[in-house]
């Protein structure tokens, strides 16, 4: 279905199961951590129950809460997820979005208790450059509180995949599986990156994309404004791109 077209309740429940589901099946959440919602109107978030494993999600026990949080609709005895105020945050600072997934991404999570999540804001993997751009750190805020989507806030401005520090990772999207699929994307990176250290003896001597190679790519496949976010100039050539360019013609004219 596209995404221009709105969704209907049962249609949005039925993917946040999915999401719910694919969530627990990767080993993205562990126990009853992790949740997803989806925008459902203007003043109403569909939102999964706290104390619920993901793997055990359905239609049924997703409820429907307002934009404080407050549970409007759902099974009796069923409370809102207390992460709840991380994802309206989300969609208070961008309402354009139809869907927020927070998970425990273990590699991904690991990288901010390790002090290397640099290596996922860094321009190393293509996809990431092109399709999500680099991947913010929020510092770590008590899970569960509204202090924690109040700091969080900021990051969502610009980046659809927000790194907790020592928590885990949220993942914005117009509807819950393009969000669940960024989430997936995210641990994916993070552990080509953790190989990647390990293989090249630490993390400074991972491979980067040069700034002439990002902006290829952005340029080719990605959203315009991630050049900004990687430093670059639409317009002016780089220094680096510039040094790139002549050496590279002047192999060429050597015939190396
Ligand atoms: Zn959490």
């Amino acid at each position: 279905m596209a995404d221009d077209i709105p969704w209907t309740e049962r249609e949005l429940r039925k993917q946040m199961v999915r999401a719910c589901h694919a969530l627990a099946s990767r080993g993205l959440v562990a126990a009853t951590d992790g949740n997803v919602t989806a925008k459902l109107g203007p003043d109403r978030i569909l939102v999964t129950p706290s104390s619920l494993s993901k793997g055990e999600v359905t239609e049924l026990s997703i409820l429907v809460c307002d934009l404080d949080g407050r549970l409007i609709r759902g099974r009796s005895g069923s409370k809102v997820s207390s992460e709840v105020h991380l994802h309206l945050a989300a969609y208070r600072t961008r309402p354009e979005i139809g869907a927020v997934v927070h998970a425990h991404p273990p590699v991904a999570t690991a990288f901010t208790f390790s002090g290397r999540e640099h290596l996922l804001r860094d321009p190393i993997i293509p996809e990431v450059v092109a399709q999500i751009g680099p991947i913010e750190t929020c510092p770590y805020v008590t899970p569960g509180t509204r202090a924690l989507g109040e700091t969080a806030a900021p990051f969502f401005k610009s980046c659809d995949v927000v790194l907790l520090a020592q928590h885990g990772a949220v993942a914005l999207g117009s509807t819950p599986w393009r969000a669940y699929l960024r989430m997936e994307k995210l641990e994916q990176a993070a552990t080509i990156l953790k190989t990647s250290a390990e293989l090249a003896g630490s993390a400074e001597a991972v491979r980067r994309l040069t700034p002439a190679q990002t902006k290829d790519l952005i340029v080719n496949y990605g959203d315009p404004k991630l050049l900004g976010r990687y430093g670059l100039d639409a317009k002016r050539e780089t220094e680096s791109e510039l040094v790139e360019r002549v050496a590279a013609a002047v192999l060429k004219r050597l015939g190396a």
